[in-house]
Formats: structure tokens, C-alpha cells, sequence
């Protein structure tokens, strides 16, 4: 018999009840270190009193009238994220996939509008993840995400991640846009290296191309920037954002530039939860916080001080990892043993890491970990380590 909750998760065995900062506790009483933060999501860590003030204040004044009205909240949230960006104008959706439908729209219509209705055909490389939808698995690509769901939503050119030839090469006059993780999430922890981010953009205003990055999980401060791209010193055309900027409440956001969003004119999309009061004041509460004076530097300060302590723990277990890689607090260890192992491990020692592709563990902690709790991360890492080696 199917399980009432369909089945299409693989699930650990753990109900938690309570999460406070970087822990998460068990109905059982058992205290988790959560270093995935509900896959880059709890930006803020559990509960944060700012946010739970913000979303209970929202939540005894109002909680939805829908996109008919004005909602003062989305407009403080979108005058918020384009003064800190370089974009001109935001929409918000629920959900990091609604962003990747709404891009990958903005983009085929700006060229539709510029009297270039066949220039749709959006770039993509393999190991990204765009989402679930239908435009966002036929963005990724991967068999695993695509397989016995076709017909797919046409347009999509899959390149190799890394092979600059290949897209010079793959480039035509129905190339539309670019659409790239800054680093890599799902397939890997892998950053695009900041040179290769400016080969892109030059590459795209030599050819007439929207560039797309998509930071649903390494944006939002995450990189140590509010945006993973600033490093690199260049900007995108279009941008999704999800995940950390509701910090656990569920929205996203397509950011542009005016030129770029120019074809999303009245009555082009809509949504019906999308930048609704609830989201938009713990949006707010968070951007507040991590453009706050001295938040990033923290940030900066405490991801040198994990990833030297995560190279120290490679060098103590070398048969069980390989190599530290990533960018801020999104850090990844690709292990040489099955990292569903070492995610069982964890388990064992109270430590939440989350498997990704190319046997990589990731490492998504709170923001707000405290020195403290990165050095019981790495003892509880170490014992997970020296219980497989073990094994
Ligand atoms: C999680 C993720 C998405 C999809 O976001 P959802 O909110 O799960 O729809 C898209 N792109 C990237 C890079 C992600 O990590």
C-alpha cells in the first residue's frame, strides 16, 4: 500500500520538535548540531528572535490579500534587495523553482519583444539544479531528475560545467541567455571560479546574451557577499533568489535590471502567494540582519576559521576525505568513502551534514554558528571519520 505521504523522499528517522540557533532537537530530547540548515535555508539559524518576532508581528496584523493591492512589505523588501544588488526591479515568487520558471520566461521575452522570437535557447551545464518544475529539470538536464517525464520543455542547450571551449562553441544567434549556478549546490559545492564568471559576462555582451545566475542556495550571504557573484565583480542580467532570504519561511524572488525585465510588462505573469505580508516581513528581518554593520566580516571571519579546521580534519583522516572545497559557510568535503556513510555517521555523533553529487558532504551552517560550535562540528566529524575507518 502507498504510504499516505507519497513516496518520494528518502527520509532519516528523525522528528525533530525544536530548533534553537545551530540545534535541532529530537521529540526524543537528543540535541542535533545542524550544519545543513535545512539545505541552506535557516540563514539565521532556528528561531531567531528577530525573525520570529517579525513573522508573529505580520502574523496578528495580516496575512494575505492577494497581488490586487498594494502590499507595503513587498515594496520595502524589493526597494531593500535592488539597493543592495544590482538590479533595478524584483518579483517574488514562493520557491526557488518558481524563480527559475519566471527567469527563464523574462528572458524568451525580451528577445520575443526585441523582434527576435527565436532566440530562446537557454544555456545550461551540467551538475546545476534549477528546481523541480517542468522548465527546471529540463534546465538541469540530468537523467535522474528528467527520465519518464518528457515531453520536456524545449530550449535548453547542456554544456559540460568547466569546458570554456564547448560554450564558445554552442553559442548561435537563438542563444538567449546563460543560466549558472556562481557555485554549484546540488551538484557538488563547486564554485565557478571568479575568472570564469568574467569570461561569461564578456562573453555574453559580445553576443547579444542575458546572463542568469541562479542563487537560490549561495546567495544571501551565504559566500561571505550578499550575492555569491560580488566576488567576481561583475552582475548578472537576471538572478533567482530563494531559500536563505526567507530564512526558513518560504519565498523567493527574481531579481533584474530594468533592460533585461523590460518585457514583463502588465498582465505577463502573476502569482497568488508570491510576496505575500507573511514572507516579505521575515525577508525584510533577514536582509536587515545580514547587511547589518559587521555581519558579512563575521561571516568571513568564521568560514576561515571552519574551512582551516576542515582541512586540518582531511589531513588527520586522508583514506576517508579527500579535499575541502567552496566558498564562505558553503562548504563542501568530497569524501573517498560513500558520503551516505559519512552522513550515517554523522548521525551517530548528533552532526546533520546533507550528501551532494560527486560524493561531496555539504556543510551549510547557520550564519549566525558560533566559534564554538564549529570546533564541536569538527570533533563530531572527526569521531564520525574515525568510526568509519574503523568500520
Ligand atoms: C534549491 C534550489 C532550487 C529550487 O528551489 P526550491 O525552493 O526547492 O524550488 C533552485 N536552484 C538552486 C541552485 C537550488 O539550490
Amino acid at each position: 500500500m502507498i504510504p499516505t505521504l507519497l513516496p518520494t523522499y528518502s527520509r532519516a528517522p528523525f522528528s525533530f520538535v525544536k530548533g534553537e540557533g545551530s540545534w535541532l532537537i529530537e521529540a526524543d530530547g537528543r540535541r542535533f548540531l545542524d550544519l545543513g540548515a535545512g539545505i541552506a535555508v535557516n540563514a539565521l539559524g532556528h528561531a531567531h528572535p528577530a525573525l520570529v518576532q517579525a513573522l508573529c508581528d505580520q502574523a496578528g496584523a495580516l496575512w494575505h490579500t492577494s497581488n490586487l493591492y498594494q502590499i507595503p512589505k513587498q515594496q520595502e523588501l524589493a526597494d531593500k534587495l535592488t539597493a543592495h544588488t544590482f538590479a533595478d526591479t524584483v518579483f517574488f515568487t514562493n520557491s526557488g523553482t518558481e524563480a527559475c520558471e519566471l527567469a527563464v520566461k523574462m528572458a524568451r521575452k525580451y528577445w520575443y519583444d526585441k523582434g527576435q522570437p527565436d532566440k530562446t535557447d537557454i544555456i545550461t551545464f551540467s551538475g546545476s539544479f534549477h528546481g523541480r518544475s517542468s522548465a527546471g529539470i529540463a534546465a538541469a538536464g540530468s537523467e535522474k531528475m528528467t527520465k519518464g517525464f518528457g515531453p520536456l520543455l524545449p530550449g535548453f542547450v547542456h554544456l559540460e560545467f568547466g569546458d570554456h571551449d564547448a560554450l564558445t562553441a554552442a553559442i548561435t544567434e537563438n542563444t538567449a541567455a546563460i543560466l549558472i549556478e556562481p557555485v554549484q549546490g546540488e551538484g557538488g559545492i563547486r564554485p565557478v571560479p571568479d575568472q570564469c564568471l568574467k569570461g561569461l559576462r564578456d562573453l555574453c555582451d559580445e553576443y547579444d546574451i542575458l546572463l542568469i545566475f541562479d542563487e537560490v542556495q549561495c546567495g544571501v550571504a551565504r559566500t561571505g557577499k550578499l550575492f555569491a557573484h560580488e566576488w567576481s565583480g561583475i552582475t548578472p542580467d537576471i538572478m533567482m533568489v530563494a531559500k536563505g532570504i526567507g530564512g526558513g519561511f518560504p519565498i523567493g524572488a527574481v531579481l533584474a535590471t530594468e533592460d533585461a525585465a523590460s518585457g514583463m510588462t502588465l498582465g505577463t505573469h502573476g502569482s497568488t502567494y508570491g510576496g505575500n505580508p507573511l514572507g516579505c516581513a521575515v525577508g525584510c528581518a533577514v536582509l536587515d540582519h545580514v547587511t547589518a554593520p559587521g555581519f558579512m566580516e563575521d561571516v568571513n571571519r568564521k568560514a576561515g576559521l571552519m574551512r582551516q579546521k576542515l582541512e586540518g580534519l582531511v589531513a588527520t583522516h586522508p583514506d576517508v576525505f579527500e579535499a575541502v572545497r567552496g566558498s564562505g559557510l558553503m562548504l563542501g568535503v568530497k569524501c573517498k568513502l560513500p558520503n551516505g556513510d559519512l552522513v550515517q555517521a554523522g548521525y551517530e555523533q548528533l552532526i546533520l551534514t546533507v550528501p551532494a553529487a560527486d560524493n561531496v558532504i555539504r556543510l551549510l551552517p547557520s550564519l549566525t554558528i558560533e566559534d564554538s560550535e564549529i570546533a564541536q562540528a569538527i570533533d563530531r566529524l572527526d569521531a564520525a571519520a574515525a568510526a568509519l575507518a574503523v568500520a
